[in-house]
């Protein structure tokens, strides 16, 4: 086993956490201090979304690279050892993910997916203001 398998074992291992990741917090914090409200995992809707804003009938996915899929990422390495397995159950977590989004749009639904690696120190501020105009956006014209 290398380095990087270690390293990329031990970031998937610490993504297997489906509530209150670091992540999701970090988005609702900063819409909070923004004047937002927001329900948290309404069990209600598809895919019972992190983050629910009513008003702007908009809802918000926080999802891992790895657990979720996320093309073309880096942080999205499938393991070498029980390759099968991860392919499979990565695949599965994205046909839900698609069913879900279909699902809420065909219920009027703004369905916004923020990854987790957009939300890296380097990346973080550009994408919370990108969050905060498409928001505003969808309650301007819709
Ligand atoms: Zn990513």
């Amino acid at each position: 086993m290398d380095v990087h398998d270690k390293k990329t074992r031990s970031y998937n291992m610490s993504q297997i956490k489906s509530k209150n990741t670091k992540p999701e917090k970090m988005v609702r914090k900063y819409l909070f201090a923004h004047g937002f409200r927001y329900r948290k995992n309404d069990k209600r809707l598809p895919g019972t979304p992190d983050i629910v804003l009513p008003k702007y009938k908009t809802v918000i996915f926080v999802n891992g690279c790895f657990w979720h899929g996320h093309n073309q990422c880096r942080y999205f390495v499938i393991p070498k050892s029980n390759t099968e397995f991860w392919v499979d159950k990565i695949n599965k977590n994205i046909e839900r993910d698609t069913v879900n989004t279909d699902k809420l749009i065909s219920l009027g639904w703004n369905v916004i997916t923020i990854w987790e690696c957009e939300l890296k120190k380097d990346k973080r501020e550009a994408t919370l203001l990108a969050l905060l105009n498409k928001l505003e956006s969808f309650i301007t014209f819709s």
